[in-house]
C-alpha cells in the first residue's frame, strides 16, 4: 500500500498541531509509521486520502455501531442543518432525546445533555461532589474518564500508550482528591473507603473496561461496589460512553445487572455528532442547575444537529433489538476465528471479548486489570497492527484499546478479517 499523501499531510501538520493530531491516540506513536489521513468511509469500510480501502473495527472509537454513513442518519442530519445549525435555545428534539434515554437505560431518570464524554464524567463527579458535599473520588487504575483534570491520575487509554497515565499540568490539590484501586479489586476499594471515612464522594468506573483493552469484571466486584456505595452514601457512577447502547440498548449495566446513582454517555449518543450526557436519580440531578446550585453549562448543547443524528440512531436501536443480537454473533464468530488461527500456530495470546468490544492481548496470561494488560508484549502487538493494516484491516492504533465491531460487518468480510490476521500472525513470526 501507498502512503505518500498521508505522508506529506503528517508532515504538514506537525507545523502546526501539536503532533500533527488533534487527539494523542490518533498518531502512531506506539506503534510506529505514519497515521493514516482518512477521507470517507461507507458501512465496513473507511478509504484514505492515497484511495486505501479498510475494514474498520475502530468505527470512530464506538459511535458508528452501524456502520458507517447510515443513510437514515445522514438524512436527519441534512434535514436538521436546513433548519438551524444552533439556537442556543430549547427545542423540542431535545425532550424527545430525554424521554428515550430514560426509557432505554432504566436507571436514568433525568439526563443533561453535553459535548462530549469529558464533559459528562467531570459534570457527573461535580454533581456527586455537590449532592455528598464530600470531594474525593476513587477511579480504577488503567480507566479513561476523558481528559478531565480528575481522572488524569492513572489514566489508560491514549494517557497511558504515551506514558503520561497521571498528566503534568493537573494540581497536587486535585490529584490528591482523586483516589485509586487496582480493577477488579474490591477490596482495594474497601480499604480506601476505611481510611477515607465520609470523604468519598464517587467512585467511577468503566462497568466493562475499554481503554486498558477490553476487559470483564467479574460480577462480585461490581455488585461489591454497589454494596460499598450503599453502605457508605458515595454515588456510584458507571462510565457507559464505550458501553451504552453497545452492549446493550440499556448499556453494560442492564447486561450485568448492577445498578448505578449516575450515568455518563458519549460516541454511539451522538450517531458520529460530538454528543455527551448524564444523567441518573433524579435526587441527585435536581442538584444540577437551574433546577439546583451544581452549575453546569454549553453554548451548543443540545445541539439541534447533533441531536437529530443521536436521536435518529436511538430510536433505531430501540426499535431493531436484532442488532444486538447480531452484534453478539459478529463478536463471537470474529473472536472464535481469531483464536483458531493463534492455536494454528501454537500462539497462546489472549482475547478479552464482550458483545461487539474486543481486545488481543499480546500475552499468554489472563488479562483482568491494569498490570495484566501491561505484561502483553507492545513490540509483537504493533508489528500485528501494521501487519493487518497492510492488509486492509484498520485496528486501533494501540494495545491498550478495544475495538468495536458494527453491523456492517457482513460474514463474508468477518471471513477477509481472520484470514488477514492468520497471514498477519505469519509474518510476525517469521520476521
Ligand atoms: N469515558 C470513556 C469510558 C471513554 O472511553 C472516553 C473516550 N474514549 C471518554 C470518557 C471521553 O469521551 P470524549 O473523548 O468524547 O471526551
Amino acid at each position: 500500500m501507498q502512503y505518500t499523501t498521508s505522508q506529506s499531510l503528517f508532515e504538514r501538520a506537525g507545523h502546526t498541531i501539536p503532533g500533527g493530531v488533534n487527539s494523542p491516540v490518533r498518531a502512531f506513536k506506539a506503534v510506529g509509521g505514519t497515521p493514516v489521513f482518512l477521507k470517507s468511509a461507507e458501512g465496513p469500510y473507511v478509504y484514505d486520502v492515497d484511495g486505501n480501502q479498510y475494514i474498520e473495527l475502530i468505527n470512530s472509537w464506538g459511535p458508528m455501531i452501524l456502520g458507517h454513513a447510515h443513510p437514515l442518519i445522514v438524512e436527519a442530519v441534512q434535514h436538521a442543518a436546513t433548519d438551524s445549525l444552533s439556537f442556543g435555545a430549547p427545542t423540542r428534539r431535545e425532550i424527545e432525546m430525554a424521554e428515550l434515554i430514560t426509557q432505554m437505560v432504566p436507571s436514568v431518570e433525568k439526563v443533561r445533555m453535553v459535548n462530549s464524554g469529558t464533559e459528562a464524567t467531570m459534570s457527573a463527579v461535580r454533581v456527586a461532589r455537590g449532592y455528598t458535599g464530600r470531594d474525593k473520588i476513587i477511579k480504577f487504575a488503567g480507566c479513561y474518564h476523558g481528559h478531565g483534570d480528575s481522572f488524569l491520575i492513572a489514566a489508560g487509554s491514549g494517557a497511558v500508550t504515551f506514558g503520561t497515565p497521571d498528566s503534568p499540568g493537573v494540581t497536587k490539590g486535585v490529584a490528591q482528591d482523586t483516589l485509586t484501586a487496582p480493577y477488579n479489586d474490591l477490596a482495594a476499594v474497601e480499604e480506601l473507603v476505611a481510611a477515607n471515612p465520609d470523604q468519598i464522594a464517587a467512585i467511577i468506573i468503566e462497568p466493562v473496561a475499554g481503554n486498558m483493552g477490553c476487559i470483564v469484571p467479574s460480577s462480585e466486584f461490581l455488585t461489591g461496589l454497589r454494596r460499598v456505595c450503599d453502605a457508605h452514601g458515595i454515588v456510584l457512577i458507571f462510565d457507559e460512553v464505550m458501553t451504552g447502547f453497545r452492549l446493550a440498548p440499556g448499556g453494560a449495566q442492564t447486561v450485568l445487572g448492577v445498578t448505578p446513582d449516575l450515568t455518563t454517555l458519549g460516541k454511539i449518543i451522538g450517531g458520529g455528532m460530538p454528543v455527551g450526557a448524564y444523567g441518573g436519580k433524579k435526587e441527585i440531578m435536581d442538584f444540577v442547575a437551574p433546577a439546583g446550585p451544581v452549575y453546569q453549562a454549553g453554548t451548543l448543547s443540545g445541539n439541534p444537529v447533533a441531536m437529530a443524528a443521536g436521536l435518529t440512531m436511538l430510536t433505531y436501536l430501540h426499535e431493531h433489538p436484532e442488532v444486538y443480537t447480531r452484534l453478539e454473533t459478529v463478536g463471537k464468530t470474529l473472536t472464535d476465528g481469531l483464536r483458531q488461527g493463534l492455536d494454528k500456530l501454537g500462539l497462546r495470546y489472549t482475547i478479552n471479548q464482550i458483545g461487539s468490544m474486543y481486545t488481543l492481548f499480546f500475552t499468554d496470561q489472563p488479562v483482568y486489570d491494569f498490570e495484566t494488560a501491561r505484561q502483553s508484549d507492545l513490540m509483537a502487538f504493533g508489528r500485528y497492527f501494521h501487519a493487518m493494516l497492510s492488509r486492509g484491516v484498520y485496528l486501533a492504533p494501540s494495545q491498550f484499546e478495544s475495538l468495536f465491531l458494527s453491523t456492517a460487518l457482513t460474514d463474508e468480510l468477518i471471513d477477509r478479517i481472520i484470514e488477514a490476521h492468520q497471514d498477519a500472525l505469519e509474518e510476525i513470526m517469521a520476521e
